[in-house]
């Protein structure tokens, strides 16, 4: 297809604005899928992300669309939908599938209005010099306010509240129109450089049980033909082409793909860091010099431990994240053994949903039971010696005189109806935030941006936030660099023995409260000894909270007053199993579930 026939565009929304529903209705409009084949969420196909509604691995369709009304009415154009994932945690995919694009459908619930990630998304396409088609969803709701909705979106970018369309995903009314919409005012792909190279980013990358790798590009400059042998700019690794198609829904081979053109290709590779999304596929035998821009690696942002609760299942979940690495470059983890938890890994992640979604899969498709750390990032602290350490898990903060530690940070936008402004800035603060900036979308709506410590909102913070505004709220933020803090490690220790899976980085006027709770928690979990136990939570060698647990005498063969040999037996058999899923922690014998449950609750 030439170039001045393609179209590329994405559907941009805040999460449940109905990006995946209106997707469905260009389907089947487009005839891509017929109304038989057709099931709720066509696109969104791993099992996870139908159940929890949200979009993790984006997709690229094409669907050849023949325009219906005005000037251009009856003309064949071929679009390239390109979905993107929603989240937060994803916003280099995000990045990339826009940069795969010309133009991005702007999708707003008519009767929600624009959320966090509505604005997330926005920017980012703004700075990706796209155009941008205001879209407003659901006017089928009777709730529905378009008017109200067309006014703030047209503020918000600059245009007139008329040129924002009115569609229903559900219904299917203005989605032609759309699609029209969509050919009349994105810009064509550009026929790219005509010098003969050939170049193509790689805007997502998915592993397959039976095809492996398969990579999805969008051709920039010149042509990748089916016989080429092709060349990865970033690593120069080389690799035969064994397919090359386009998705319609379904794979469909093709002889190449020229410029401007979106599609896939397998080159028999295993894993998705072979094929990695942002980098830039050239020929081998004419190699482009320059790579497109804006690749970057992918950095874990978040770690946690996970743990299997059953310690035989050790290398079932060694084998399980070898799997699922493969389909996911931003997983990292590493073997590490803890005094209250076992064998497990500490693993990295992109942000808290990332790991949720790892966590999930890990235990619905590989069925482990795990338990994990509280999550935490990772600090850089510099010795007074000058050397530098980057900090994984708590319990590994160096000892000794550190200089300065620096912690990473997020700029965050909150948008939350006028009258809980308050509440947010209450929350903002009390987690360290500063305020950057307060603008009035409209008389009602206030959108706020905050600089936060990423370690302060991955604990809870969006729970709080829903509950403080009773939801109305919404969140969007993105990695800003790092601050120098005053950050503490605090121990808590067990008759006089750290445990591992409690050590925490807190600030320094948190300590305490830290302190105070997890020792409190464990005190009521943790079962009397035949001793007293003293918990306490420390920083350094200096106590800065304390508990105690009373002793018992716990002698269970003194209730049966001598006689019964069978019963005796019985209880001393039932004593040694409960015993199996006893931690020793010094002297101290500590039920599993008892820091599981300190754990999950903290
Ligand atoms: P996404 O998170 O943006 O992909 O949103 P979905 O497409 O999954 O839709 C979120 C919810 O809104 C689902 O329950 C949809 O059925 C519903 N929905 C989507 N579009 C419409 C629409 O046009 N009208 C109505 N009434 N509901 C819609
Ligand atoms: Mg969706």
């Amino acid at each position: 297809t030439v170039p001045d026939r393609i179209r590329n565009f994405c559907i941009i929304a805040h999460i449940d604005h109905g990006k995946s529903t209106l997707a469905d209705r260009m389907l089947q409009l487009t005839e891509v899928v017929d109304a038989r084949q057709m099931r709720a969420q066509y696109l969104d196909r791993m099992d996870i992300e139908r159940e929890r509604g949200i979009t993790i691995k984006s997709q690229a369709v094409r669907m050849p669309w023949s325009v219906r009304e005005g000037d251009l009415a009856g003309e064949q154009f071929v679009l390239n939908m390109i979905d993107t994932p929603g989240h937060v945690d994803f916003t280099y995919e995000v990045s990339r599938s826009l940069a795969a694009c010309e133009g991005a459908v702007l999708l707003v619930d008519a009767a929600q209005g624009i959320e966090a990630q509505t604005l997330a998304n926005l920017y980012l396409a703004l700075e990706n010099d796209m155009t941008i088609i205001p879209v407003l969803n659901k006017i089928d709701l009777p709730a529905a306010q378009p008017e109200k909705y067309a006014e703030e979106l047209a503020h918000l970018i600059g245009c007139d509240p008329d040129d924002c369309l009115r569609v229903s995903g559900k219904t299917g009314v203005g989605v032609a129109h759309l699609l029209d919409e969509i050919v009349r005012q994105l810009p064509t792909p550009g026929a790219g450089s005509g010098d003969g190279t050939a170049r193509a980013m790689i805007f997502d990358s998915v592993y397959d049980v039976y095809r492996g790798v398969v990579t999805y590009v969008r051709v920039v400059d010149g042509r990748l033909g089916a016989r080429d042998r092709i060349r990865m700019m970033s690593t120069g690794a080389v690799h035969e082409l064994l397919e090359i198609g386009v998705i319609s829904p379904e794979p469909i081979k093709s002889d190449g793909l020229g410029a401007g053109e979106v599609g896939y290709l397998i080159t028999g590779v295993k894993d998705v860091r072979q094929s990695r999304v942002g980098d830039t596929v050239t020929i081998n035998a004419k190699p482009a010099t320059e790579p497109l821009g804006g690749y970057k690696d992918p950095k874990p942002m978040v770690y946690s431990g996970l743990y299997p609760i059953d310690g035989s299942d050790y290398p079932l979940l060694r084998d399980a994240l070898d799997k699922l690495k493969l389909n996911d470059a931003a997983l990292v983890y590493e073997p590490e053994t803890s005094a209250a938890l076992g064998f497990g890994f500490r693993c990295g992640f992109l942000g808290l949903l990332h790991l949720e979604i790892i966590q999930e899969r890990l235990e619905r498709e590989f069925n482990l039971d795990l338990i994990s750390t509280a999550p935490n990032v990772v600090y850089r602290v510099i010795m007074e010696d000058g050397k530098e350490h980057a900090v994984t898990n708590p319990s590994e903060f160096p000892d000794g005189k550190s200089s300065n530690i620096f912690e990473p940070t997020v700029r965050a936008t909150v948008l939350t109806p006028n009258d809980f402004v308050g509440a947010v800035m209450e929350l903002c603060q009390g987690r360290r935030g500063s305020l950057q900036g307060m603008d009035y979308l409209s008389a009602d709506r206030v959108e706020l941006r905050y600089t936060l410590p990423l370690g302060e909102i991955i604990y809870d913070f969006f729970d709080q936030l829903k509950s403080r505004t009773k939801g109305y709220a919404s969140l969007d933020y993105e990695p800003s660099g790092e601050q120098q803090a005053d950050l503490v490690k605090v121990d808590i220790l067990l008759h006089g023995e750290p445990v591992d899976a409690f050590s925490s980085i807190v600030h320094k006027d948190k300590a305490y409260n830290y302190g105070v709770t997890i020792a409190s928690k464990l005190q009521k979990l943790i079962p009397r000894q035949q001793f007293e136990v003293p918990i306490q939570a420390a920083i350094g060698s200096r106590i800065i909270a304390r508990e105690t647990i009373r002793a018992i005498r716990k002698d269970v063969l003194a209730k049966c007053y001598g006689g019964d040999i069978s019963r005796k037996r019985k209880l001393l058999e039932k004593q040694k199993e409960g015993k199996k899923r006893m931690k020793m922690v010094g002297r101290v014998e500590v039920p599993q579930e008892a820091f599981i449950a300190a754990l999950s609750t903290s």
